[in-house]
């Protein structure tokens, strides 16, 4: 089968390799159709990672159902369903805690089109294992299509965890995305939607970039402009910190504009230090988080806000055919999803009121299947 390889920074290339097979009852084979370009994969293309090994790319995908084990319920052949990027076997104390980053069965952080969490495979390619696939997977509702849940299972679970948690808490509560420099692109933009899909009554959106805040504008938010972090914006009940910086420059500004008693959430990746402005927080007593997202807790929930709005995300969203994913990802746009023939948008039609129309053979043309008169 065909599996796009990732062979440097900006280097792809596909590869004939073996087809996998059901190892356990619990796992189930599945057949990615549109896969979305993780914000993390773009910092790796970026070069912002040490190098690795040549490795099956993708990890933000949806697919249909092949092959089940015995011990897979719930679920039937030709079933579409997003797959979770992090491996986890949801039995275990974590797993039931709704913590699957910090899965005890598997021991170690596992995913997906890494390269550096195990040898799981990619999902741009022909078949996918999927272990613990009643905990792994979820069935997309009717309306849903592959390409916009394409990152269900990472990015916008992420996203999603960032202000659901705040605005269950305080349900109507303002929100303060801080998407900074933009190194994770659509995380912010997708946590901004989905603060307004939840109800905020005031999505503020941070950024340094003109043609990511227009965006941020046009999907309800309102815009805030800054070339770079300044010390603070105001006082939101929920902050989340999308700006994907390792100095946490733009994470200081989300926790000194978090209220008191507030929620920050960052969806970063930290490897060294990075200053944190504790005295700020302890004066309001800031409540933060950080880490892995869990997105086995949260694929349903983002599922269903998906169902009540299905093109909530489009204008977000770049879809390309599959066939053209190295081109697609030689200069990636905000969101990037490839998606094969089966699964890609179908334009809308063509339709001009009668009245528009002056020639009655354009009319014809504009219908097709209308009978000659
Ligand atoms: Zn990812
Ligand atoms: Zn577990």
């Amino acid at each position: 089968m065909q599996q796009l390889m990732a062979l440097g920074a900006s280097a792809f290339e596909w590869r004939e390799i073996s087809e996998p097979r059901l190892l356990a009852p619990a796992d189930a084979i599945v057949r990615p159709l549109a896969v979305s370009i993780c914000d993390a994969d773009v910092l790796y293309m970026r070069g912002a990672f040490r190098r690795r090994d040549p490795f099956c790319f993708g990890h933000e995908f949806v697919a249909e159902v092949v092959e089940l084990g015995e011990d897979v319920a719930g679920f039937a052949i030709g079933d579409r369903v997003a797959v979770a990027f992090l491996i986890a076997c949801g039995s275990c104390l974590a797993c039931r805690r709704g913590l699957p980053a910090a899965c005890t069965t598997i021991d170690a952080k596992a995913a997906y089109g890494f390269g550096i969490f195990g040898d799981w495979g990619g999902a741009l390619c022909d078949r996918v294992r999927v272990p613990y696939a009643n905990y792994m997977m979820a069935l997309l509702p009717p309306g849903v299509s592959p390409a916009a849940a394409a990152s269900v299972g990472d990015n916008l679970s992420d996203a999603f965890r960032c202000v659901a948690e705040g605005l269950e808490e305080q349900p109507g509560a303002p929100v303060l995305v801080v998407a900074g420099g933009g190194g994770t692109p659509s995380i912010g933009l997708y946590a901004a939607t989905l603060a307004i899909a939840l109800g905020s009554e005031q999505v503020d959106y941070l950024d340094s970039d003109p043609a990511r805040l227009a965006l941020a504008e046009s999907l309800g938010a309102t815009a805030i402009e800054r070339a770079s972090a300044p010390g603070r914006v105001g006082s939101y009940p929920v902050t989340a910190d999308t700006s994907g910086d390792p100095s946490g420059a733009w994470l200081g500004t989300a926790l000194r504009s978090t209220a008191a008693y507030g929620r920050c959430t960052s969806c970063g990746v930290f490897h060294g230090s990075a200053p944190v402005p504790l005295g700020a927080m302890y004066d309001r007593g800031v409540r933060f988080t950080v880490g892995w997202g869990n997105p086995q807790t949260h694929m349903a929930k983002v599922l269903a806000l998906l169902a009540s709005a299905p093109g909530m995300l489009d204008s977000i969203h770049t879809v390309a055919p599959w066939v053209e994913a190295i081109d697609r990802l030689a200069q990636p746009p905000t969101k990037l999803i490839l998606a094969r023939p089966e699964a890609m948008p179908v334009s809308a039609p063509v339709f001009r009121p009668v009245s528009d129309v002056d020639d009655p053979g354009e009319f014809d043309r504009l219908l097709p299947g209308r009978m000659e008169r």
